[in-house]
């Protein structure tokens, strides 16, 4: 008969530790929170310190009955939930349900499922920390306050079912302020001129830098062909400069790193990337050694990793790389300002795992995931690569241009894992060798190449930038990053369109009315804020309602006047102009979730709908009779197709202009640029650059 009751929050996790504990213990999963606030109403009492009414989740009975069957059986309870603020919080529900003893040493906590770290863990249990729980609280109990006061407010004003949340209306405001930025961008021309050289028969290629030695920007072709005018066919070399450049490799995952990069190495989102991280975490089943977890706890912020764990990758290293592979230099820990506590990274729990040796055990997702992770931390154990670059500076009549070479000298931690960057223009290792040169050899020209180009808006968020930037402005938490993602996709807010988000109508209306009544409470400030609070009391340093007390009593403030002054906004049906085909009564424009289209005013009875139709005033060139016509693509982007369709198949992404090209008389497109508008042909290459009227105008 078992003396002791573990309870974990999963059967997965269950299942690995009972193997390591022996026949003196049972392991219960109480399958993730078992008491919360009520879903039916506010469960603050906002009059008496804000005092939760916590409640049975509906549907936990059973779990809950059964927990308290085999708590009565047992000698002593461990409360064996996850390292951290949810964790801690769910012991404490379960300590209260149960009627655990709260001053004894009930609470285990371990980093990594694996057989030294539970015995350890067992050894050292300690008390419930009320610290931990006040935090997860105070969150809780903010977000249910903002989120079930707003909520009805949006079902006022706007529409029934609506409902904000604290950290998710920022992630909104962010993506709709990206978008704003998007569309006030202007492109500023620049050009590049390439040149190609002989080098004693190997080609050279350099890149205009500059005049007189000092570098200088391109921005129109009179500027380019007066560059061209100075050269002559021979260039000299000025000069060849060497240098030898470490490069370190990246620190070990925390949960925004991991998240990042599986977005971009193997395409995952970053709800899948928890999901099956929690699967490697808990536990996997590996044959014959049973069921071991393959990677330490997946929510974290820091990027320290065990002494124990460095000094067995080192080992690793040195067999299979050689000695000179390891690194010498202990390096900084990068600690985010606001990092949670002394948590570890995300790392394999043996680097002895080889992913190789597991991989049959393993799905294709977890295996990806599983040596992505234990590459990354192989690597940031191992000694920094050294690269050897070449600089060459070429001149002809005082106008000089530059070759960038680089060659491995040393691969270092490069043999096992490079990180992977969202930024296009990097290019780092890829350039390659340059031919032997030296100081004032004369080479010939062999091609010249002056390009046009325009400068890029900001780039709209991927879900892995959209992390980024979020840890960056301290925005969440490694909890909170994932779900906030999927909410705001869920409710509509937002979209992801070719991996990358764009509000919708819905999104900018919601923020909109938020903004006016409550801007400080969606600020990155305000958000980054309130996550140094909950941290305050994590640490111990302020009571949780001192936090919660101020932040309501401006946000209820803020609420009545809302309450009172917002009017409803009516999406209400204007008038199309038309009447319907079908049963003859007005069409009217109704706001869809990407945008306007019409509908009969006879609905229900009547369904028919229809896109809109905005013309440009330009005749199809396809079909020669048809009107381009706006229109939406099903993903919300605004594109230009043939009023004939679906007889006419024209359609283009940029806007046609009246007039044919000059040159081959086809159809010309415009694209907005600084100060003006560019006007290009789709076929035959000729461009004109057009300067704004309004702005001449004025
Ligand atoms: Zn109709
Ligand atoms: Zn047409
Ligand atoms: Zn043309």
């Amino acid at each position: 008969m078992a003396k002791y009751l573990v309870i974990v929050e999963s059967p997965a996790k269950a299942k690995t530790i009972k193997r390591y504990l022996g026949s003196n213990y049972t392991v219960k999963a109480s399958m993730g929170h078992v008491i919360d606030l009520p879903k039916s109403q506010m469960g603050v009492d906002v009059e008496h310190d804000y005092e939760p009414k916590y409640i049975t989740i509906r549907g936990k009975g059973p779990v809950l009955k059964e927990l308290k069957t085999a708590a009565k059986k047992a000698q002593k309870i461990y409360l064996a939930a996850d390292p951290d603020r949810e964790g801690e919080a769910i012991a404490w529900h379960l300590a209260k349900a149960l009627g655990v003893d709260e001053s004894t040493e009930c609470r285990v906590v371990f980093n990594e499922i694996t057989k030294d770290a539970i015995k350890d863990s067992f050894k050292r249990p300690r008390k419930i920390n009320y610290d931990l729980v006040d935090a997860q609280q105070a969150r809780r109990i903010l977000d249910r306050l903002v989120g079930y006061s707003m909520s009805p407010l949006l079902w006022k004003k706007i529409k029934k079912g609506l409902s904000a949340g604290r950290v998710q209306s920022v992630a909104v405001k962010m993506i709709i302020d990206r978008e704003q930025e998007i569309n006030a961008f202007l492109p500023e021309e620049y050009w590049t001129i390439k040149l190609e050289l002989d080098a004693n028969g190997e080609k050279l290629e350099a890149n205009f830098y500059g005049i007189d030695g000092k570098k200088r920007e391109l921005h129109s072709e009179e500027e380019v062909n007066e560059v061209l005018a100075k050269l002559s066919e021979s260039f000299t070399v000025d000069s060849v400069t060497k240098k030898e450049r470490r490069r370190n490799p990246a620190l070990p995952f925390t949960t925004s790193s991991l998240q990042q990069e599986a977005a971009r190495k193997l395409n995952f989102r970053a709800k899948k990337t928890m999901m099956i991280a929690q699967q490697l975490y808990e536990g996997i089943e590996l044959g014959k050694e049973g069921t071991v977890g393959l990677i330490t706890y997946m929510r974290t912020d820091s990027t320290r990793t065990s002494e124990t764990a460095n000094i067995e990758a080192q080992g690793f290293i040195e067999n299979a790389y050689g000695k000179e592979y390891i690194a010498v230099e202990k390096r900084k820990e990068k600690k985010a300002a606001n990092s949670q506590d002394a948590h570890e990274a995300v790392r394999p729990t043996s680097t002895m795992r080889d992913p190789q040796l597991v991989k049959s055990y393993l799905s294709r997702d977890q295996f990806r995931l599983y040596k992505l992770i234990w590459e990354r931390f192989v690597a940031s154990q191992m000694a920094p690569a050294v690269l050897d670059t070449v600089k060459v500076d070429l001149v002809s009549n005082d106008v000089m241009f530059r070759a960038n070479g680089s060659t491995v000298k040393f691969a270092g931690f490069m043999k096992v894992y490079i990180e992977d960057t969202d930024d296009e223009t990097v290019t780092d290792v890829k350039d390659g060798l340059l031919p032997p040169l030296e100081d004032g050899e004369v080479l010939e020209q062999e091609m010249i190449e002056p390009k046009q180009h325009f400068t890029q808006p900001p780039p709209r968020y991927t879900e892995a930038r959209l992390v980024r930037a979020m840890e960056e402005l301290g925005i969440g938490r490694p909890s909170t990053y994932a779900p906030t993602l999927d909410t705001i996709q869920k409710r509509g807010y937002v979209t992801l369109e070719e991996k990358k988000f764009l509000p919708t109508e819905l999104g900018e209306l919601v923020i909109d009315m938020i903004s006016d009544y409550f801007q400080e409470f969606i600020t990155v400030q305000f958000t980054a804020d309130m996550e140094a609070l909950l941290d305050a009391i994590e640490k111990g340093d302020m009571q949780w309602t001192e936090v919660v007390d101020p932040i309501y009593k401006s946000f209820e403030k803020r609420l009545t006047r809302a309450e009172a002054e917002i009017e409803k906004i009516e999406i209400k049906d204007e008038p199309a102009g038309e009447d319907c085909e079908v049963c003859g009564h007005a069409m009217v424009i109704k706001m869809g979730r990407y945008g306007k289209f019409m509908a009969c005013s006879n609905f229900p009875e009547c369904r028919n709908t229809k896109p809109i139709q905005v013309e440009i005033g330009v005749k199809c060139p396809t079909c020669g009779t048809g009107e381009i016509v706006e229109r939406r693509s099903k993903k919300g982007r605004l594109f230009y197709g043939c009023s004939n369709y679906p007889e006419c198949e024209f359609v283009s992404w940029d806007k046609p202009v009246e007039e044919p090209c000059p040159v081959c008389s086809s159809m010309m497109v415009q694209k907005k640029i600084k100060n003006g508008v560019k006007v290009e042909c789709t076929s035959c290459g000729h461009h004109e650059t057009r300067i704004d009227q309004e702005q001449e105008e004025e």
